[in-house]
Order: structure tokens, then C-alpha cells, then sequence
């Protein structure tokens, strides 16, 4: 292309006020603010000139502008953080957000966070009060802690207990509790940055109560115990349980920390799952501090749940980190009505979402999974017949996630299909990029969605979803 005709293409190109002008008259635009459609145009008339430089071939039309710069702005204008539809059978998937809060956390963040509320403020005395204070009772009531202290994620718990209670001091733990959670958690790494001196005892299987007492010594500020939460050593294994910890602990006058990880309130045994350490047993076995997650098994908002001796607990409240890791409004509202529900088990336990689905049967799963089958097929049944190579109702197992029962895998029912000419890892994406996103799994060769971690009526939507796929082949 000569520079002559390069010359009349960058003339040709309308002006910002024009289109801006036709866009007023745009429906697409009617929603957007005018900043957005001013920022979309200039995006389409910058790529246009760039491409104009380079001799690529460009359509000028203001309609085919127009076009560009609403398909921009729409682009700019939707939310970035959106809900997804997770049928990978993972619970509490951390990827995902982890655990669904129940309706009446939702109830209680919409009426606290819609106006004002008493969050430091002591309705009885009118003077400045404790934001803690809202959870305070009823952790104390579940756990049997004396004391309580809540804060941003158990990952900050556990950093801002040590750090109020053992810096500069040595802080013995096990070469088996050495753990890592999802890669940026590991206890040698928050041990540094809070400040202690961490002195590892035992081996990686093995630990005896004489190594504890062998390395204790009057810099020792804190015996701490790491619950291995995503992981379990089998075989030649010994570990030093929490009331032997606590008896060597008072002989010597060291305090006992235990990070729970996923802190159960509720015995899963009961329920025919494997048994996880109760907040309540360590508390009573003599732990004088147990750190534990809101959104863990707890099925509750993301925090971090200090319980224990009130001394301990008032130290860790001075510390000024506590302002970096405080928990807000938002959290404490949805945390506080989660909680309530643990005053009565069964109630917690059909009311929590994340409890609902690991403790929801395998007979139940395959109920839904017809439900969701039944819905897919049919679109096979409207004339898409030809296009499943697969559609069936399949034995699978769902996993709890979020670093909670390593060895547990969940047996359950689940969909499964394939679609001519299409490969599923080709399937996966459009249906990841599909609004909402649909997040299945891949399993030899085939698209799996598991119903365990599906809410009612979205076996529809993914139906539906389906459907628009197949209709774009
Ligand atoms: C998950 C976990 C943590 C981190 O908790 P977050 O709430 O994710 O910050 C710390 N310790 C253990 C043992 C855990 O399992």
C-alpha cells in the first residue's frame, strides 16, 4: 500500500464525537457509562490505526466500529469476580472459593453490611467495644476455650499467634508436621516471618516425647503441634499426641500451640466419614492455643480462629499485627450466623452447604446425576442425537479438598460424556469460558461433572450450556 493511500484510510477514520454521537443512539451502549464507551472507541480507532501502519487490510465502517467498541465495553463493564458452577466434586475447592456460605450467613451479611452496626461499639455502655466480642460467646461455647481472637485466615492466626507469643524464642515442632498448604503456607516460612526460632525435633515418621524434652530449654517459648492436614504417613509412624505435649508442656511451663488447619466443631464420624480432631478434644486434651480456618470444614467465611487460654489470647490482642489481620464486617456478620448453626448439629449439618455435600450419599448422587443426565438428554433427544458419542450416568468419587481428609475420596455418581468431533479437553474449555463457567473434570478421555457439588437447579443451566455449545459446532 502506498503512503498516499495509507494517508486517505487514516482520514477516512471517524472522529471520537461522531461515533460518540451514534452511540447515544445505540441501545448497547444505554447501560454503559461514558467513560467506558469513550475508552472502547479509542481502543477500536487505536487498533485500527496500528493495523492501518502495518498494511493490514481494515473495515471502516462505523457500524463495524461500533460493533467493536460495544463488544469492548461490554468486556470493561462485566465483572471480573464472577459465581461458576463447580461440578468438579471438589467441596471445598480453593480455587473455587472454598466453602458455599448457607443462607443465613448470606441473610446476616445483607442486613449488617446494608447500614451500620454495632461492630466496635458497646451498645450497653455506649463507649468503643471489641469487634471480637460478637463470636467471643459462642466460640467459647463450642470449643470450651476460655478465650477467643478472630482474624483474616488461619494462615494469619497461626503467624500472628507466634508472633505475639514466641518471637526471638525457639518454637519445637516435629520433622513430620513440617507441612506446606498449597504452596505459599509452610510452617518453616511463617515460623521466619513471625519472628521465631523454629527447632525441629524428631525425624520426618518418627517423633518421641523425648525429643521435645530434650530440646526444651528456658529460651523455649512454644511447643507446637501442626495438624498434617493434606497429607498422612502410614507405615512405621509415631507422633506425640496432644495430652502428652501438654503434660511435658506444664511440667516445664511452655505453653502448647496446635494449628488445626480445617478445625472441625462437629464429629464427622457420626456420619460414617473418617474422624478428624475436634476443636473441642484439643482444647479439653490441654492445648492451650488451637488456630483453625472459617472456611474449611467449619463451612463457613474465610478466618482464622484463635481459641484458648485468655492470657494468651489478651497477648495476641495487643500485638499491633492484629490491626493488619483483623477480620471485617462482612466476614464476622457471615462467620457469626455459621456458628449459630453448630448450637444444634443436625441443623448445621443440613444447612451448611459444605456439610450437606460430604455428608450427602452415594444414593443421593446418583439421584442427581440422573436429574443432570436427564436434562442433557434432552437436547440429545431435540436432534442433537448424533453428536454424543457418550452420555452416561458413571460410578465416580468426589474429594473434600481444602487440605481436609487427604485419604478420603467420596463415593458417588457422576455424568459422563463425550461429543463427536470435539476432543474434551476442547469440550472443558468452551465450557469453562461459557457464562457462568462450568468447571467439570477430565477422566480418561471423557467430560466428567460431578452433582455432589452442583446446587439445586443448576443441572439445568448446564443443560443449557451444553446446548449453546453444540449449537455454535
Ligand atoms: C489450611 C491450613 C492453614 C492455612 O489456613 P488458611 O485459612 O488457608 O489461611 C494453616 N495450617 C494448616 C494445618 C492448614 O491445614
Amino acid at each position: 500500500m502506498d503512503m498516499k493511500n495509507k494517508q486517505t484510510q487514516f482520514q477516512a477514520l471517524p472522529g471520537v464525537d461522531t461515533l460518540l454521537e451514534k452511540a447515544s443512539s445505540d441501545a448497547r451502549f444505554h447501560e454503559v457509562s461514558r467513560t467506558v464507551i469513550v475508552a472502547s472507541i479509542r481502543g477500536v480507532l487505536d487498533e485500527l490505526r496500528s493495523k492501518i501502519a502495518q498494511d493490514v487490510p481494515v473495515d471502516l465502517s462505523h457500524a463495524r466500529i461500533l460493533d467493536k467498541a460495544a463488544q469492548l465495553a461490554l468486556q470493561r463493564e462485566s465483572f471480573k469476580l464472577v459465581p461458576v458452577i463447580n461440578a468438579t466434586g471438589v467441596i471445598l475447592h480453593t480455587n473455587l472459593g472454598r466453602a458455599p456460605l448457607c443462607t443465613k450467613a448470606l441473610e446476616n451479611i445483607l442486613a449488617v453490611a446494608r447500614g451500620y452496626s454495632n461492630l466496635e461499639f458497646d451498645l450497653a455502655t455506649g463507649k468503643r467495644g471489641l469487634r471480637y466480642r460478637a463470636v467471643e460467646e459462642i466460640i467459647c461455647e463450642l470449643t470450651g476455650a476460655p478465650g477467643v481472637m478472630v482474624v483474616n485466615n488461619n494462615a494469619g492466626a497461626v503467624l500472628l499467634a507466634l508472633n505475639s507469643l514466641a518471637q526471638g524464642c525457639q518454637v519445637i515442632v516435629s520433622r513430620g508436621e513440617l507441612v506446606e498448604i498449597g504452596g505459599s503456607f509452610r510452617i518453616p516460612d511463617v515460623m521466619e516471618k513471625s519472628g521465631c526460632i523454629l527447632k525441629e525435633v524428631g525425624t520426618t515418621n518418627r517423633t518421641h516425647l523425648r525429643d521435645y524434652t530434650a530440646a526444651a530449654n528456658e529460651n523455649t517459648a512454644l511447643l507446637l503441634k501442626v495438624h498434617t492436614s493434606n497429607y498422612k504417613i502410614h507405615g512405621f509412624t509415631k507422633s506425640v499426641s496432644t495430652p502428652q505435649l501438654a503434660a511435658l508442656g506444664k511440667e516445664h511451663g511452655i505453653s502448647v500451640m496446635v494449628d488445626l488447619g480445617s478445625g472441625t466443631l462437629m464429629d464427622f464420624s457420626a456420619c460414617g466419614l473418617p474422624a478428624e480432631p475436634l476443636v473441642s478434644d484439643e482444647v479439653a486434651a490441654g492445648a492451650n492455643l488451637v488456630t483453625f480456618s472459617g472456611d474449611k470444614l467449619l463451612g463457613g467465611p474465610q478466618a482464622g480462629i484463635i481459641a484458648g487460654d485468655n492470657d494468651l489470647i489478651h497477648k495476641i490482642r495487643e500485638n499491633p499485627l492484629t490491626r493488619a489481620l483483623r477480620i471485617d464486617k462482612l466476614t464476622l456478620a457471615a462467620l457469626e450466623a455459621t456458628l449459630s448453626l453448630y448450637r444444634d448439629k443436625e441443623l448445621a449439618r443440613n444447612e451448611l452447604p459444605a456439610l450437606k455435600m460430604l455428608t450427602m450419599s452415594s444414593e443421593e448422587t446418583l439421584e442427581r446425576a440422573n436429574i443432570l443426565a436427564g436434562e442433557i438428554q434432552k437436547i440429545k433427544d431435540q436432534g442433537a442425537d448424533g453428536i454424543f458419542t457418550e452420555l452416561s450416568v458413571a460410578q465416580t468419587w468426589s474429594r473434600p479438598g481444602g487440605g481436609s481428609f487427604p485419604d478420603l475420596l467420596l463415593p458417588g455418581f457422576c455424568v459422563s460424556m463425550r461429543i463427536q468431533k470435539m476432543s474434551v479437553s476442547e469440550l472443558d474449555q468452551k465450557m469453562r469460558k461459557s457464562s457462568p463457567a462450568v468447571i467439570g473434570r477430565i477422566e480418561e478421555d471423557r467430560y466428567i461433572m460431578d452433582p455432589r457439588t452442583l446446587n439445586t437447579g443448576q443441572e439445568k443451566v448446564i443443560a443449557k450450556t451444553i446446548e449453546t455449545i453444540l449449537r455454535n459446532l
